[in-house]
């Protein structure tokens, strides 16, 4: 339903009070969403939530979301199974030394953002009324200074997306003028930056359909803030500089964005300058192979034994998104396609059930007694309820939002399909409506085909990403092929009247690659956006071997229903990849199956790879199902490691979505024996 009273009438009936009200005077247009009232200078923008809908594997996985954590919060412990914000949250039975009094807001907040955004993807009535008991309370009692039980203003951020995409998703004037009553009311507070101007986000949002001069001068405070305050980790100096950031992953995830939607709503091409270096200095120090960001929790160097946050694998999708619409550089969304596409899967169990807080791309032992942050023993394990609650929120928008994000609007008006996967997109184009259903087994398989439905002719820029590693795409149009080659990394056109019927086929080969990482220690084997992980044994045990701590927490909780489980590795893991095999592929076999249903679970992957590797036997300790060998992580093969012929072996790698336990990053064995200028070369030349 659309709503197209006027804001001011829409404050008046929602009873704001005068002081309040006098914000508001100004008489500017109703937003509607996805129409800009200002110049917008990215080169994409979002359509309104609903405009793209799941279909195929990523409908299924939200499906799963809402009979897993999504649809059943109660398993997650608290603040999850209290009102949210559909009321005023109790404190918790037993707190943290560190608790502070906003964070249930915060996660409750991560939870309702989900629940919102979810409940446009699927037909799930749980799911909406779930989204209207938080929404509701929140639009009945706000005033200004807080969102329902809450006013603080980090956690009112987070929750402030909720709204957003409620806008987005009804265009209710309402909500709109709730969040613009909290914006101006608490900007003195929003202003004073850190987590707390996270609220840019929204202000941005409302000043592109508004024009409203005083949100902008909001984001602007915030901004200057950012770059100027020697608090803030984001100086221009700080950007500038060679030293990797030092902050909290979250939070240098949440920030860094108000650099480019400053560029992408004023044109502020210093704004775009410094956003360019400052992700590029995450990306060059943080990105790990599946794509994900080491927070544990602060931004670290990437290693083979680091671990991120899982609340990262969410927030640095979502701020990279932000670059992509303002650069328009296909290298950010291959970039969220990777970390959706592995670091997520990996994270979660494949019924969606349990997450883990930390995960990593190397972990071949899952215990309560085990992880390679031993000051918080339990955080890689899989489970509903963590220690700390963040992550079992936030892990449920990571899908949500990719969806929202598939299809684009081009800076010409045109249509642009960013991130792939099975969707359909209905939009209108010069006052006509059209459909795009694009049907495909993405990333497991390379086609894609993108059918129009549209009454009538339609004459508009078709646009489809080129990912960097495809250097040999081909695209048809009615079975027609182009002329021209596709250049990678790159946005491929088809400018035409399209009628109904019209198919465009999109073809993305995907020979498997060897990537080098850790300075050449390590090799991973990737295809498509598809990372590889050596399949291991597993044995799944729920347990209830938690430390005191953490069953404190869980004490008057009812999380049975979502076990916590640990994973032991039943097959050894100790391999290593011979150096002189990494410039020949013929011996990698790829061997593909039926698509299935759920294609990250564990031996129904359409896809696996055979890759020969060297066994490592002086590496670590054999699996075992002694736990007591669990206390460490297994650190590498030792470097005078011997491999003999005969110790070469065929193993199976999986998707690495598809896996709990694996090893990703393959020791280079004779690697570290050759001399230092040998290994450059070598290096160098799988660096392309
Ligand atoms: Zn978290």
């Amino acid at each position: 339903m659309r709503f197209n009273r006027s804001f001011i009438t829409a404050a008046l009936m929602f009873g704001l009070a005068g002081a309040s009200l006098s914000l508001l005077q100004p008489a500017l247009a109703a937003p509607v969403p996805g129409q800009f009232k200002v110049k917008y200078y990215g080169q994409f923008s979002e359509f309104p939530v609903g405009s793209v809908q799941p279909r195929g594997w990523i409908q299924k996985w939200l499906e799963r979301q809402a009979q897993g954590l999504t649809g059943h919060p109660e398993n997650m412990s608290y603040p999850y199974d209290t009102c949210m914000y559909a009321g005023v949250i109790p404190p918790p039975p037993v707190k943290d030394k560190y608790w502070k009094d906003w964070w249930p807001y915060e996660q409750s907040a991560y939870y309702v953002d989900a629940t919102t955004r979810l409940s446009w993807l699927i037909n799930d009535s749980s799911i909406s009324q779930r989204r209207d008991a938080n929404l509701n309370y929140i639009l009945d009692h706000s005033t200004g200074t807080n969102y329902g039980g809450s006013h603080w203003c980090w956690p009112n951020a987070v929750v402030g997306r909720a709204l957003m995409a409620q806008f987005s998703a009804t265009g209710n004037p309402r909500v709109a003028a709730t969040m613009e009553n909290w914006l101006l009311t608490s900007a003195g507070e929003i202003e004073k930056g850190g987590r707390s101007g996270a609220n840019f986000e929204e202000a941005f949002y409302l000043y592109g359909l508004t024009g409203d001069s005083r949100l902008l001068e909001l984001c602007r405070k915030v901004y200057d803030d950012y770059l100027n305050d020697t608090n803030s980790f984001c100086t221009t100096a700080r950007i500038q500089s060679e030293t990797p950031f030092h902050e909290h992953g979250v939070t240098a995830a949440e920030e860094l964005k108000c650099l480019p939607l400053m560029y992408s709503y004023t044109g502020n091409t210093e704004a775009l300058r410094l956003a360019g270096r400052a992700y590029d200095k995450v990306l060059d120090n943080s990105l790990m192979p599946d794509g994900g960001i080491v927070s544990s929790e602060h931004l670290g160097p990437a290693a083979f034994y680091s671990v991120h946050e899982s609340c990262d694998i969410t927030d640095w999708s979502w701020s990279l998104g932000f670059m992509f619409m303002a650069t328009g550089e296909a290298r950010f969304a291959d970039l969220i396609e990777r970390t959706t596409f592995n670091a997520l899967p990996g994270a979660v169990t494949k019924d969606f059930k349990q997450l883990q807080y930390f995960s990593a791309v190397n972990q071949m032992v899952i215990a309560a007694t085990n992880s390679h942050t031993p000051h918080w023993p339990t955080r890689m394990t899989y489970r509903a309820a963590h220690d700390t609650e963040c992550c079992a929120g936030n892990i449920n928008r990571a899908m949500p939002n990719y969806v929202i994000r598939m299809w684009m609007r081009s800076h010409d008006g045109g249509i642009t399909a960013v991130y792939y996967g099975p969707s359909e997109l209905t939009t209108t184009v010069s006052g006509q409506k059209i459909t795009i259903a694009e049907e495909t087994d993405y990333p497991f398989r390379d086609s894609i085909s993108f059918r129009i439905k549209t009454a009538a002719p339609v004459k508009f820029n078709f646009q489809v990403r080129i990912p960097e590693w495809c250097t040999n795409a081909t695209i048809q149009v009615n079975g027609n092929d182009q002329r021209k080659t596709p250049e990678a990394g790159t946005f491929a056109s088809v400018q035409k009247a399209f009628r109904d019927g019209d198919v465009v086929n999109l073809k993305l080969p995907m020979p498997v690659r060897i990537e080098d990482w850790f300075h050449g220690q390590s090799v991973c084997f990737v295809r498509g956006p598809l990372v590889y992980s050596l399949q291991i044994d597993e044995k799944r045990v729920e347990h209830s071997r938690d430390p005191d701590n953490i069953r404190a927490f869980m004490a008057g909780h009812d999380i049975q229903s979502f076990p916590e489980v640990e994973f032991l590795p039943q097959s050894d893991w100790r391999y290593g990849f011979n150096a002189a095999q990494k410039n020949d592929l013929s011996k990698i076999q790829v061997v593909e199956s039926g698509m299935t249903d759920n294609p990250f679970r564990e031996n129904q992957t359409p896809v696996q790879l055979e890759i020969p590797l060297c066994h490592l036997t002086a590496w670590g300790l054999p699996p075992d199902e002694d736990r007591s060998f669990l206390s460490e992580p297994s650190g590498l093969p030792v470097a005078n490691e011997e491999q003999a012929e005969e110790l070469q072996t065929n193993r199976l790698f999986v998707p690495y979505g598809a896996t709990h336990l694996r090893l990703t990053t393959i020791p280079v064995v004779p690697a570290r024996r050759t001399d230092n200028s040998q290994s450059q070369a070598e290096l160098s030349r799988f660096q392309q």
